[in-house]
């Protein structure tokens, strides 16, 4: 193995450095590429391709759940971005400006949209007037920009491709209902298709989105104990309605405010995929989203019958995955290790004697063990193999979440858990955003992930200041 790695080239160690570790995958794994703006990142080839099969899945999730797609102008002026307050507050300091068009001054600066509630509300403005119109479920699949002062590949860069669904009710508890339901859309894909575990949940006050009444997030943790905030979903109440004029007649033949939700998940997701399952070989996929399901490599392809038997393989297994057959001239070793740093799941391994016998080598990525397969019903066994791959990467997940979620009943409990044990801390918590402040500032960044649907009891009282404790919250630190 070790001169296999020679030839593709060790990357650093993911326990002796995490961050170093994760960017060596998306680099050498050619998943992106720096650009020449700062901040902003090339989406290589085999990047993308993962990022268009998590678009394919989501996207059909979304229109079983009865949504339609649109697209909005990536521009938005300063008067519309202005109509809601805490909005505007919110986004200002990540806004990017046009301030020229041509050779010309514009009379109103534009925005490049970091988010568009306030085009959908103009738009709704516009074609919401009766019931009969409700509710409207739009989703817009698109990049936004956010100037960001740090930037790391996938999980923060300035501009970055996502989507986000808008949607108009007639009342709040449609709105309430949609907002839950495209949260747990996000959820059983992380979990049926990224094979990623997460803690769902509400965000405190201090911590939703700007504008929104309600922000619902998804928080699956990376393998170093770390949050990753992997989705959100915000109820907003008739806010933006008001702002805008938004108004229905309703069947009582009165005008009444629309009920609004938004909700969105991004690239981000892949670093997720990174963060969680990969190891010191390289990128480790989940095999529903990897480019590549199976990959066949000959060995000793010069000899008679073996590129004959391999391109065989390759036309039944492409009948039923994603399949690449590497006949270049590098050595097998070379493209064990090519392969194993790019994640794909499954490596189908032919040779002189393995055709004699009638079988060939299978290899798993995510725990490298190697089985000697008959040819007859190979395709079979590979299918079963891939779900048992997918459960057992969710399983190692959820296990990693298990080991690495702590509880603490008191400051002391809970800063020197923060210190020494990286991961989530289930605590209570009074209610006040002070508590928040204070645990952030003692820890070094440790903030409150969610209010989870389901709270434990751990104690009677706050875990930062002592008085009565209103509810169990996880906190951690984030991407
Ligand atoms: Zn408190």
């Amino acid at each position: 193995m070790a001169d296999n790695k020679k030839m593709v080239e060790a990357i650093t160690s993911r326990d002796e450095d995490f961050a170093k570790w994760y960017t060596d995958i998306v680099k050498k794994a050619e998943l992106v590429d720096y650009s020449g703006v700062k901040g902003c990142m090339v989406i290589r080839p085999y990047g993308y391709a993962i990022w268009e099969n998590i678009q394919a899945d989501l996207d059909r999730r979304f229109k079983e759940t009865g949504h339609e797609n649109v697209y909005m102008p990536m521009f938005i002026p300063e008067s519309l971005l202005q109509k809601e307050k805490d909005h505007v507050e919110g986004f200002a300091p990540e806004c990017a400006w046009v301030t020229i068009g041509g050779s010309e001054k514009l009379n109103e600066r534009l925005c490049v949209r970091p988010t568009s509630e306030t085009l959908f509300c103009e738009h709704y403005q516009k074609i919401i007037n009766t019931y009969r119109d409700l509710p409207k479920l739009y989703n817009q699949w698109c990049s936004v920009v956010r100037w960001e002062k740090t930037t790391r590949p996938f999980l923060r860069t300035s501009e970055f491709l996502w989507q986000e669904g808008h949607t108009m009710h007639a009342t709040a508890e449609e709105a309430k209902e949609e907002t839950l339901r495209m949260l747990h859309v996000y959820e059983s894909f992380y979990k049926e298709i990224l094979a990623i575990p997460a803690v769902i949940g509400r965000k405190t006050e201090k911590e939703k989105f700007a504008g929104a009444e309600e922000t619902y997030t998804i928080e699956p943790m990376m393998h170093n104990g770390v949050a990753l905030q992997g989705g959100t979903s915000h109820y907003f109440g008739d806010g933006f309605a008001k702002s805008f004029g938004i108004t229905f007649t309703g069947k009582d033949n009165k005008q009444h405010y629309p009920h609004q939700t938004s909700w969105g998940v991004s690239t981000r997701m892949i670093g997720a995929i990174i963060m969680v399952h990969s190891d010191d070989d390289g990128l480790v996929l989940p095999p529903r989203i990897s480019p590549v399901q199976v990959v066949i490599i000959p060995v000793a392809q010069h000899k008679e019958g073996v590129l004959d038997k391999a391109y065989e393989l390759k036309a039944e297994l492409t009948k039923r995955f994603r399949t690449k057959l590497d006949d270049s001239d590098h050595a097998p070793g070379w493209k064990f290790a090519e392969y194993e740093m790019k994640g794909v799941p499954v490596r189908v391994e032919i040779g002189p004697k393995d055709i004699e016998k009638g079988q060939c080598v299978v290899v798993r990525r995510d725990t490298r063990e190697k089985y000697f397969v008959p040819l007859e019903g190979l395709s079979n066994y590979i299918a079963e193999l891939l779900d048992t791959i997918h459960n057992d990467m969710y399983e190692r997940a959820r296990k990693n979440t298990e080991e690495k979620t702590f509880t603490a009943t008191n400051f002391d409990e809970f800063v020197d858990t923060a210190k020494n044990h990286p991961g989530f801390i289930k605590a209570m918590w009074c209610g006040d955003s002070a508590c928040e402040d204070k645990l952030k500032d003692a820890t070094g960044g440790v903030k409150s992930r969610c209010i989870p649907f389901v709270e434990e009891h751990i104690s009677d009282v706050c875990v930062c200041c002592g008085k009565p404790a209103k509810h169990q919250v996880y906190w951690g630190k984030q991407y």
